[in-house]
């Protein structure tokens, strides 16, 4: 009678202990799994978030020109897209710039030479703007542009002058210039209001236009054309 109590208590305190060691054991199991994917979670916003830096400088780099540092044609796009829409600026004046004689540059004193003047006169000229970061680009081979808003014709003039000279006095030697003993520029500027519908283009080809005329005009020398409205007259 006693034995068959002493029986029944130790297969009672045996379950007992199989169900702790279950719950125990399942417990464990749960507690580690949590701990893994917390881990795991931690690891991929990690990475998920040095992918995003990685994306940001991506998109920024593809938006420089390489040679520069300065921003390229889609950065330049990029930026007067943004401002275009932007309903307080009324007036957009390109000026485009172009290095003369670059090609007798090049074949005289060399490519890496040629990309040294680029860079200096990339230089020369964000030193005398201090234009905003993208409002300006390298648009071509040895041609740059800035985009200038809501200034009056007497400060373009101002403007593209004082780059034309900062670059002269650069004082680069080019001695088989048609033009000076030195590298210069030649830079064409065309202004108007921005109305609905207006594309940058349009301001291109018309600032491309200017720019021919300066050549054409004996070189190292700004032509500007532009629509005048009232308030900018
Ligand atoms: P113009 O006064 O009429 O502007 O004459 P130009 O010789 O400057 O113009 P042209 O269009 O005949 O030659 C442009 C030269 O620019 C030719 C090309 O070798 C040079 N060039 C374009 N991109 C680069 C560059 O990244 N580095 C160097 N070093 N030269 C370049
Ligand atoms: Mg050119
Ligand atoms: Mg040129």
């Amino acid at each position: 009678m006693v034995s068959g109590h002493y029986t029944n208590l130790t297969v009672f305190i045996f379950f007992c202990w199989l169900a702790s060691q279950l719950l125990y054991k399942g417990f464990a199991v749960n507690f580690y799994n949590k701990l893994l994917l917390t881990e795991t979670n931690e690891e991929l916003e990690a990475q998920i978030a040095q992918n995003e830096v990685m994306n940001a400088q991506l998109k920024k780099q593809a938006m420089l020109d390489e040679l520069t540092g300065v921003p390229n044609r889609r950065g330049f796009q990029d930026y007067i897209n943004s401002v275009m829409t932007d309903e307080s600026k009324r007036r957009l004046s390109l000026l485009l710039l172009d290095v003369d004689a670059f090609k007798s540059y090049n074949d005289h004193y060399g490519h890496l030479r040629g990309d040294e003047v680029l860079r200096l006169v990339a230089q020369s000229i964000y030193q005398t703007t201090m234009i905003p970061t993208a409002g300006w680009a390298r648009y071509g081979g040895e041609e740059f542009v800035l985009a200038v808003f809501d200034q009056p014709s007497e400060k373009l003039d101002e403007l593209a002058e004082a780059i034309r000279q900062a670059v002269q006095e650069l004082r680069i030697v080019h001695a088989f210039s048609p033009v000076a003993d030195r590298v210069t520029v030649s830079i064409g500027i065309y202004s108007a209001a921005l109305s609905d519908g207006v594309q940058l283009s349009y301001f291109i080809g018309q600032a491309d236009e200017a720019l021919y005329e300066a050549k054409r005009s004996g070189r190292n020398t700004v032509i500007k054309r532009e629509e005048l409205s009232e308030s900018f007259a």
